[in-house]
């Protein structure tokens, strides 16, 4: 094995070791947990060998890069997340890889990811999770705490786009520690949500990435974004 795929194969070892003992640490199996590599800074020769020594999950940003990556990917096994924010005229030639996508940030969106889902692909529903602005960040894309609850009562009335839980972001340049209390927050209201609307699904929380990950699995993350730890040391 060439050295860039050590490399990988140890930084992917680390971090999902991590990950099993942030779990076992906070009373959950390392199976709850599921990493999302985040490959949006490599090509797709290191996205390629990143996938053979074992991650399998990968996470993607910008229609742009995905669309020709997936496309140079199409012989592996991976399940595709879009990560980030979508507009609506991108969603037609997006929906077709991903197995979830994290970032629908309004209902305008749900709404036509569930128009293009039901000419794509009828019998098949396209899972997403509502993102929240949690911190309040003016710059964050997300729906405000109050405004989540009318998103999932408008998700109860679609067919070809099924909602399973919550996602967000920690603020810009918080440490670890305030990140967990906005971790905190996006779990106490999926909790009162969840009481509030029991037909409908929210157990997926995706929240966490390379520098608060464990801090998002303490407060019940399972999907963590991982991205640069997994890309260290290597020379593109
Ligand atoms: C880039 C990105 C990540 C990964 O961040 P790292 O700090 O590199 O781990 C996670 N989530 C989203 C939405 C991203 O855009």
């Amino acid at each position: 094995m060439c050295d860039r795929k050590q490399r990988l194969k140890s930084n992917l070892e680390q971090v999902q070791q991590r990950i099993a003992a942030a779990a076992e640490a906070s009373g959950r199996a390392p199976g709850d947990v599921t990493l999302v590599a985040v490959t949006k800074y490599v090509d797709a020769d290191i996205t390629r060998e990143l996938v053979e020594v074992g991650a399998h999950a990968l996470g993607e940003n910008r229609p742009q890069t995905f669309w020709p990556k997936a496309e140079a990917l199409a012989d592996l096994d991976i399940q595709w997340h879009q990560i980030g924010h979508l507009q609506r005229n991108k969603l037609r030639r997006t929906l077709p890889y991903l197995s979830l996508l994290h970032s629908v940030d309004s209902v305008r969106l749900m709404d036509a990811v569930d128009r293009i889902q039901e000419e794509l692909d009828p019998d098949h529903p396209m899972p997403f999770l509502l993102e929240v602005n949690i911190s309040g960040d003016e710059a964050k894309h997300g729906l405000k705490p109050d405004d989540v609850a009318a998103a999932i009562e408008a998700a109860a009335a679609r067919k070809h786009a099924r909602l399973r839980g919550l996602m967000c972001m920690a603020g810009y340049g918080t440490t670890p520690d305030e990140a967990r209390r906005d971790f905190a927050a996006l779990r106490e209201l999926r909790d009162q949500l969840q009481a509030r609307y029991p037909a409908q699904e929210l157990a997926e929380l995706s929240m966490g990435m390379s520098g608060d990950f464990e801090q998002a699995i303490a407060e019940g993350a399972t999907l963590v974004r991982v991205g640069s730890l997994l890309f260290e040391g290597i020379q593109q």
